[in-house]
């Protein structure tokens, strides 16, 4: 089956096309950023390194997030396959991402990177900002840094997937249905054997 990295900066739409995304191909759906948000709801230790960190708009250290994955990935050892969104974010979270997948003999079969300009992405933070409740959409300042966060160390991944031959830029400006129509015809088109080989 398939295992997909839904990519892009913060603002892009991975979380709601992943929803869409995971229910028509059946994957399971792990968000770090929604991990680390019921972590911090739950009051757990982990939560609470992570809490601080979320609301400057940093990255939280790479090991948290790889030891949440991997949980996740035993938790689900009969999953069709699985949709990342929001990690790997850095170039050791990718490494340690496909290393991880090898030792549950799976593989990433593509990173799906929606693109969308620096002016949109602060218009929808800013906008979600009104309704989700997350302190870390609300200010400008901390959107900014989000932003230069995922310039400086996530951004990089681009090459570290298109050196794999796996990275499909896709772009993620316009309707919500429209936008989901583009990422299935890329998922569509992805090698039977990429699709099949794990399932
Ligand atoms: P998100 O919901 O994906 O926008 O993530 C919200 C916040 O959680 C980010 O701004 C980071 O502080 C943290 N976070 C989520 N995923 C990761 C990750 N893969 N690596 C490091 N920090 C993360």
């Amino acid at each position: 089956m398939i295992n997909l990295v839904l990519f892009g900066p913060p603002g892009a739409g991975k979380g709601t096309q992943s929803s869409y995304l995971s229910r028509a191909y059946q994957l399971v759906h792990l968000s770090t950023g929604e991990i680390l948000r019921d972590e911090i709801a739950a009051g757990t230790e982990i939560g609470h390194k992570a809490k601080d960190i979320i609301a400057r708009g940093e990255l939280v250290p790479d090991t948290m997030v790889i030891d949440l994955i991997q949980l996740k990935l035993d938790k689900n050892p009969s999953a069709k396959g699985f949709l990342f969104d929001g990690f790997p974010r850095t170039v050791p979270q990718a490494l340690a991402l496909d290393k991880l997948l090898v030792h549950y003999g799976r593989n990433v079969s593509a990173m799906l990177s929606l693109e969308v300009t620096k002016e949109v992405l602060i218009a929808r933070l800013m906008g979600r900002g009104t309704t989700s409740g997350r302190s870390d959409d609300a200010d400008r300042r901390i959107i900014e840094n989000r932003i230069e966060v995922y310039r400086e160390k996530t951004e990089p991944l681009i090459k570290y997937y298109k050196d794999a031959g796996k990275y499909e830029a896709v772009n993620g400006e316009g309707s919500v249905e429209d936008i989901t129509g583009r990422l299935k015809e890329c998922i569509d088109r992805l090698p039977k054997n990429k699709k099949e080989t794990y399932s």
